[in-house]
């Protein structure tokens, strides 16, 4: 019999709620379900929203009945602000969170790296948000709430699964005993230390680094800017590193790493805890001020991933599928970019859209990403946390070259999560104009969004499922573009043309935008009326033509959903 903890956890600044579990007892058993999610985090949450999306109903399991415990990942890119927006909760962070886009490095009592990410004026939301995972998880839930196709179970702790060919079972535990569901597909989103990949046995490739972080939050009164602080080889803890950010309600993590061989027990006594937070605060020009800890936690850093998230019928993604360092913001906003590419990929075969071969693309691209990301963070990694030799000689060189040396100072620069290009994937056409753009977002980019107005962006109008962005000042969609978009949409697929750049509505349009000033134009790098962009579901892009045509959309269409 599973027992969730059903006290509240402690925080002083989020009132946990504890939810009522469900429960088997009178409820149709039976049924088999085309999606059971295992997991209620960010990567599970989120797959659901999209799921519903593109019309396919799916259960959520949890086996907790609250949200999780401390706010773990606290900053959300921009890139992660254009998906949530897709599922309709990006307002209530922007509400709350606090933006920014600058980060300061520090040495020896001196800044030696003002980092500044780009912010054009055509993007919506800023470089980067802060906000507790907490406020992140109930907003979600509050979206899954709202959503008639999703069937949330509190309290529900996936014990087994067992695969067959053309569906899995799973054996979940409540508070009132095991009961048994059948489901074409489940989704493990069980977290990093999921137990369905622990029950298969499955291995991830990639590296477990050295070293432990404390992350402690902290409410305490500090007049500075909401700004990434980091300090390498601070005097109270020689030869480490220590990152400081600031979150909504009065809190600021402190996030340090602990002298080699220090147990994570020992770091979280809080004699010790005390000591170093003072001297950090005390570092940093307050000394003595007074502070409150929320939470407390240690890990270390690891890059590694499943070389495949389809296993039979189980198919893992976010923190199930891969672990991530947190140096670069990545964990959370990895698993948006999972949970959203699974959303549609995993739609269109449940509806019978395309064949078993589009989940392959999806693992093959989300793996891709993985690795792509475990590279790239391998490089923080080693610069926050020098394994020993000549990674240690590496980094001391760059920070004492860097007190005096202007050219050393960007290899400060901190290596943020950005979002996966898919650039060679198979879903993209093969017949279309790409490769003779010059400017643009380019086969598997994200797309470009664009300032129309005061409040109103690009993005704000596309989404839902394959958008065809055509750039024309004519009064009308030609007859066989419009013809081949019937076809599609009475086979099921969800494809709408957005007009942009005429002054009354095209017909034919589902939607005419303006382009008063050409900024479409000029992003999206379009010569010519008649040019088009294809988005997949999840906004990349798949096909770009400096003119479409029916026969140009229908082989774009039928490259990116294959049979
Ligand atoms: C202590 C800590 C600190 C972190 N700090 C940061 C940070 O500073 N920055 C950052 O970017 N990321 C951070 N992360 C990582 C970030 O929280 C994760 O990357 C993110 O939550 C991934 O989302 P997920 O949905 O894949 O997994 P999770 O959020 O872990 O969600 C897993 C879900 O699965 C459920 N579950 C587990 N087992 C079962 C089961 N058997 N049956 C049913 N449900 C189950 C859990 O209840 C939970 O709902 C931190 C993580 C931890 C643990």
């Amino acid at each position: 019999m599973h027992h969730p903890v059903a006290e509240p956890r402690p925080s002083i600044y989020f009132p946990y709620q504890v939810f009522k579990p469900w429960l088997p007892l009178g409820q149709d058993l039976d049924k088999r379900h085309p999606v059971v999610i295992a997991g209620a985090g960010p990567a599970g949450m989120v797959t659901a929203l999209e799921l519903a999306r593109h019309g396919v109903p799916s259960v959520v399991l949890t086996s907790d009945l609250q949200f999780s415990q401390g706010s773990r990942a606290i900053c959300f890119t921009r890139r992660s602000m254009e998906i949530l927006q897709q599922v309709g909760v990006a307002d209530r962070i922007t509400a709350v969170g606090l933006p920014w886009r600058y980060g300061n490095s520090h040495y020896r009592g001196q800044r030696v790296f003002r980092m500044e990410a780009p912010h054009d004026p055509d993007d919506r939301f800023f470089p980067i948000i802060n906000l507790q995972q907490q406020y992140l998880e109930q907003y979600l839930f509050e979206a899954c709430l709202a959503q008639p196709l999703i069937d949330f179970r509190w309290g529900n702790k996936v014990e087994s699964v067992r695969n067959h060919s053309d569906h899995a079972e799973v054996v979940v535990d409540t508070p009132q005993g095991p009961y048994t569901l059948r489901t074409d597909w489940l989704v493990a989103a069980d977290g990093g230390r999921s137990g369905i990949r622990s029950h298969f046995n499955l291995q991830m490739e990639g590296a477990s680094y050295e070293g432990f972080f404390v992350i402690a939050d902290i409410r305490v009164d500090l007049p500075l800017p909401t700004e990434r602080l980091a300090y390498f080889d601070p005097g109270w803890n020689p030869g480490n590193t220590v990152l400081m950010h600031r979150e909504p309600h009065g809190i600021w993590r402190i996030d340090y790493q602990l002298p080699p061989g220090e147990s994570p027990e020992e770091a979280l006594r809080p004699e010790v805890l005390k000591s170093r937070i003072d001297a950090q605060l005390a570092m940093i020009g307050h000394p003595g001020i007074q502070w409150e800890l929320d939470w407390s936690s240690v890990y270390s850093a690891r890059t590694l991933t499943l070389s495949d998230f389809i296993h039979e019928r189980v198919i893992f993604t976010g923190d199930a599928a891969h672990l991530l360092p947190i140096f670069g913001v990545r964990g959370a906003n990895t698993a948006f970019q999972d949970a959203q590419s699974l959303g549609w990929h995993l739609a269109h075969v449940v509806r019978g859209l395309a064949g078993l071969s589009l989940l392959r693309h999806h693992s093959d691209e989300r793996v891709g990403a993985a690795r792509e990301i475990i590279a790239e963070a391998g490089k923080s990694v080693r610069f926050m946390t020098p394994p020993a030799g000549g990674f240690t000689w590496l980094r001391n060189a760059v920070l004492s070259l860097s007190l005096t040396q202007e050219f050393v100072r960007p290899l400060y620069h901190w290596r943020t999560s950005r979002p996966h290009e898919y650039t060679r994937s198979a879903l993209n056409s093969r017949n279309d104009d790409n490769a003779t753009f010059t400017r643009g977002p380019a086969h598997g980019a994200p797309p470009q969004n664009v300032k129309l107005a005061e409040g109103d962006h690009l993005l704000d109008h596309l989404g839902g499922g394959f958008d065809l962005l055509y750039f024309t000042r004519s009064q009308a969609v030609p007859d066989d573009l419009q013809h081949c978009v019937a076809q599609a949409r009475s086979r099921g697929v969800a494809l709408r043309i957005t007009a942009i750049g005429a002054s009354a509505p095209v017909a034919g349009a589902d939607q005419t935008l303006p382009d008063d000033q050409q900024r479409c134009r000029l992003r999206y790098g379009i010569q010519s009326d008649g040019a088009a962009y294809l988005l997949r579901p999840d906004q990349h892009i798949c096909a770009r033509w400096h003119q479409v045509d029916a026969a140009r959309l229908q082989d774009a269409l039928s490259t990116a959903l294959p049979r």
